[in-house]
C-alpha cells in the first residue's frame, strides 16, 4: 500500500499529529502528579491502545509498569455488543495495585464497562481509566473515564492505533474514515 492509498482512506483529518502529542504530554503531566508515590500499573487493551500507550507511558515521570489484555467483542463490524471474551489475560496480578486502564476510544462504553467489572473483581487498590478519545453522544452505559484526551463527534475514526478491518492503525493522526472505501 502506498502512502497515497493509505491516506485515501481518510475523509478528513480530525486530530493532527502535533495536537495529539501536545494533549498526550498534558495527560502525562496530570497522571504523573496524581500518581506520585503510588504503585502505577498501566493496563492496555490490544490492539488499538498500543500506540497511545507507548506515547503516554513515555510522557510519565513516575515509575510504572505495563501489561496488556486482548479481548474480542461480538457484534457487527463497527458496533460493539458489550459481550466480551478475554483472548489474552494479564500476566501481572492486580491485587493492591494502582491500575490505570489505557483505552483508545470509548464509544457505547459497553466494552469498558465489562472490562472494569472484571478488573475490579481482582481487588486493585485503585482503578481508573484514561481514554484518548470518547464519543459522549454514543454512550449507552455510564463508565467513569477520569482522563480524556479528546471528545469527538459520532463519526467512525481511524489512525493512531484505530483500525478499519485491521488497517490504517499506522496513520500518525486521527482521521474520519472515508465512507467511499467501505465495500
Ligand atoms: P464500545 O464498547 O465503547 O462501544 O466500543 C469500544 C471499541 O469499539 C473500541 O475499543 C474500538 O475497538 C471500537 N470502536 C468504537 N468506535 C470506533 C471508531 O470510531 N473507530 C474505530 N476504529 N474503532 C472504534
Amino acid at each position: 500500500m502506498t502512502q497515497t492509498e493509505l491516506e485515501s482512506a481518510v475523509g478528513e483529518v480530525l486530530i493532527d499529529e502535533p495536537t495529539l502529542q501536545t494533549r498526550i504530554a498534558e495527560l502525562g503531566d496530570e497522571i504523573s502528579s496524581d500518581y506520585a508515590g503510588k504503585d502505577l500499573l498501566l493496563v492496555g487493551v490490544l490492539k488499538g491502545a498500543v500506540f497511545f500507550m507507548a506515547d503516554l507511558m513515555r510522557s510519565l515521570t513516575v515509575p510504572c509498569e505495563v501489561d496488556f489484555m486482548a479481548i474480542s467483542s461480538y457484534g457487527a463490524e463497527t458496533d460493539s455488543s458489550g459481550v466480551v471474551r478475554i483472548l489474552k489475560d494479564l500476566d501481572i496480578p492486580l491485587q493492591g495495585r494502582d491500575v490505570l486502564v489505557v483505552e483508545d476510544i470509548v464509544d457505547s462504553g459497553l466494552t469498558l464497562s465489562y472490562l472494569m467489572r472484571n478488573l475490579r473483581a481482582r481487588d486493585p487498590a485503585s482503578l481508573e481509566v484514561c481514554a484518548l478519545l470518547t464519543k459522549p453522544d454514543r454512550r449507552e452505559i455510564e463508565v467513569p473515564v477520569k482522563y480524556v484526551g479528546f471528545e469527538i463527534p459520532n463519526r467512525f475514526v481511524i489512525g493512531y492505533g484505530l483500525d478499519y478491518a485491521e488497517r490504517y492503525r499506522n496513520l500518525r493522526y486521527v482521521g474520519v474514515l472515508n465512507e467511499e472505501i467501505v465495500p
